[in-house]
């Protein structure tokens, strides 16, 4: 019954389609009754199916599920680098990048985000790091974008990064592990070879899920298959996600088409309650303002002020909204948070930006 604002779980939850088939399919194999050895061919259920209307929902030739965004980006890494090999990462790229980097033996060279305050991936930085990487004679394999990324919930330009790394003859792996299920992707328009998503993160499944999607002039590489096992495709160790991770993806999909007609709308709630947090003094918006995102950082001196001298020190602000129902703002941490009110109705969103208001006010006493 608690209002949760925490990032990571706005875009998880599951609606009742989705909850029944998570009992359905409890058991692990429980999707296997009808596999003639590939999964992703399995038509009762209707697995094939599913897998061509994400493919679509994405606008990219084939979809396979994964375990998760990071175990599509080792894949690709995998499937299309050698170890040594370098590719370009942004500088907002998430932990799971770097460590699906570091576990196929390469090496990442970082494009700068602009920094504070806005901490900024900007198109013309991928252009310098790759024409300066071309003048030391050094070959790029991939070059990697986080379309959102989990800090500061900034939306990066993919489609003139895409058409840059292309220039440079790189494809693009994007990773929208916060925008697939919450925003439309096109991935064909964002010039993305791969895109990677997560179901658990952003797509309304109880996971571990994730999307791989590819175009198919990369198919023959990431989708290769088993010389042993004729049908099995090697990144994907013959089978992925089975049982109620799939299950409840599958189920969520209708449910996530939909929910995406009102993305405009939830980005403009977002602003409006940015508009009202920031009119707390002491709370200000970092990352690309308007935010086109609902994940919203916020720096908070102010909530550090009241801390130093409440009796609760950092805990008051769990406490003080954990006392009107609403949690997800880590315990103790008052210089900044990030959260995001993605789903809620509006009357919730209000409450939420009122609470705040409240609680600075009950202790700010100038
Ligand atoms: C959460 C997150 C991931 C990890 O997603 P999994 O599906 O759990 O692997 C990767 N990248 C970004 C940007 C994320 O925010």
């Amino acid at each position: 019954n608690n209002l949760n604002l925490n990032p990571l779980q706005r875009g998880g939850v599951l609606p009742v389609e989705a909850r029944k088939a998570l009992y359905e399919f409890s058991e692990g194999y429980s999707v296997c009754d009808y596999c003639a050895g590939r999964l992703d061919e399995i038509s009762k259920p209707n697995i094939k199916g599913f897998l061509d209307d994400l493919a679509n929902f994405i606008n990219i030739d084939h979809a396979r599920t994964v375990h998760g965004a990071r175990e599509g980006k080792f894949a690709v890494m995998h499937a299309l680098c050698k170890p040594g090999d370098t590719i370009v990462v942004d500088g907002n790229a998430h932990y799971t990048t770097h460590v699906a980097a570091e576990r196929a033996g390469l090496n990442m060279v970082e494009v700068p985000n602009t920094d504070y305050p806005q901490y900024e991936i900007r198109p013309e930085s991928y252009k310098e790091i790759l024409e300066d990487l071309s003048d030391q004679g050094e070959e790029v394999s991939l070059v990697l974008l986080t379309h959102v990324d989990g800090n500061y919930g900034n939306l990066t330009d993919s489609s003139s990064i895409g058409q840059i790394a292309h220039n440079a003859g790189v494809p693009l792996l994007l990773n929208c592990a916060y925008s697939m299920g919450r925003m439309p992707i096109d991935a064909k328009k964002l010039n993305a070879d791969f895109v990677v998503g997560s179901g658990h993160k952003s797509m309304a499944a109880s996971g571990p899920i994730g999307v791989l999607g590819l175009k198919e002039e990369w198919a023959d590489i990431i989708l290769k298959r088993s010389d042993r096992h004729a049908v099995k495709e090697l990144e994907m160790l013959g089978c992925t996600s089975r049982g109620a991770p799939v299950a409840t993806l599958m189920a969520s999909l209708p449910y996530v088409i939909e929910r995406l007609k009102n993305w405009e709308e939830e980005v403009v709630s977002t602003r409006k309650f940015v508009d009202k947090m920031e009119q707390i003094e002491g709370v200000k918006q970092l990352g690309i303002r308007p935010t086109k995102h609902d994940l919203v950082r916020f720096e908070t001196p102010i909530l550090d002020k009241i801390a130093e001298k409440h009796p609760r020190r950092g805990f008051f602000l769990y406490e003080e909204l954990k006392k009107r129902d609403i949690v997800g703002i880590k315990r103790g941490q008052t210089k900044w948070f990030k959260c995001s009110i993605y789903g809620f109705t509006q009357e919730q969103k209000d409450y939420i930006g009122e609470s705040f208001t409240e609680i600075v006010d009950k202790y700010d006493k100038k």
